[in-house]
């Protein structure tokens, strides 16, 4: 694992599930991590869980809010320096048919999960551009390219959240920012924000080829390598981390007859 000692990274939505699961790795691999949170108790309490580490700044964000994530982004420099690494993970996924949907509902999932990285991604790049380089990771879902039901919102700001991710990654490639995506399969997270049936999760774990759900590490250890100088020479992908539910009809048996 790549030592990030030195470096200043920058999470969004770190106070719970796959986000502070990233920003722990990037803590434990040498980092100074900003966590950016709209949730300041869930932030206090990851604080606490990370020994209150002085390579660990906290500040609450709402993503949604070009202000809000200016402030972020110069409260982290002015406390850890510049972040080289931004992760625009904060997201949420409600879930409800087409036909019975508010318009508020809609907007809430676009405003956190599309408009969020947009803003996420341009103030990291900003500064990224004027340094001369750094890695931005956005966070998307197998949801992006598979639909499901009740998430008519969520799968169309994910694919939002891919496409955008490969424009910005040929914007930036001349300044030498990475820009890539993780596209997480089903990952265990405490669920404080969005609930999901336990239905749901058997079904949807039953189709995994791997055989269990992710957890927050297995996301955290793509993040760390697409961030990592070992990657230098990607960009613009769509990492599916899913143990090979985005490979197809994964609920099918075999068609042979003996
Ligand atoms: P989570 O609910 O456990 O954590 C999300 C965090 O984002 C929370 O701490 C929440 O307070 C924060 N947040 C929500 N709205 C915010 C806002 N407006 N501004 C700032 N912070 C905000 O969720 P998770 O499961 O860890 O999901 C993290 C990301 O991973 C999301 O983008 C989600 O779509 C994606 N994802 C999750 C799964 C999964 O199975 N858990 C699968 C695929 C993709």
């Amino acid at each position: 694992m790549h030592d990030f000692t030195g470096q200043s990274v920058l999470v969004t939505g770190a106070a719970a599930g796959i986000g502070f699961g990233i920003a722990e790795a990037f803590h434990q691999a040498g980092a100074r991590v900003a966590l950016g949170d709209v949730d300041e108790r869930g932030l206090a309490a990851a604080a606490e869980r990370l020994g209150r580490s002085s390579r660990i700044f906290t500040q609450t964000v709402d993503v949604r809010d070009a202000a809000s994530v200016g402030t972020l982004f110069r409260a982290a420099e002015s406390a850890i320096g510049p972040p080289a690494i931004a992760v625009a993970n904060a997201g949420i996924y409600p879930n409800c048919p087409v036909v019975e949907m508010s318009v508020d509902e809609w907007d809430r999932v676009m405003e956190t999960n599309l408009r969020g990285v947009f803003l996420t991604c341009q103030a990291a790049a900003r500064g990224m551009v004027a340094r001369g380089g750094g890695k931005i990771i956005t966070i998307a879902s197998g949801a992006a390219s598979s639909g499901r039901k009740g998430a008519a919102h969520y799968c169309a700001s994910k694919a939002g959240v891919v496409m955008f991710t490969k424009v910005l990654a040929m914007e930036l490639g001349p300044h030498h920012v990475n820009v890539n995506c993780i596209a997480p399969g089903l990952v265990t997270v405490d669920r404080d924000v969005t609930q999901v049936s336990d239905e749901y999760v058997k079904t949807l774990v039953g189709t995994i080829p791997w055989g269990r759900a992710g957890t927050p590490a297995d996301i955290a250890r793509a993040a760390l390598f697409l961030a990592s100088p070992e990657a230098d020479f990607i960009t613009g992908d769509v990492m599916a981390v899913d143990g090979g539910s985005g490979t197809g009809r994964t609920y099918l048996p075999y068609s042979r007859t003996t």
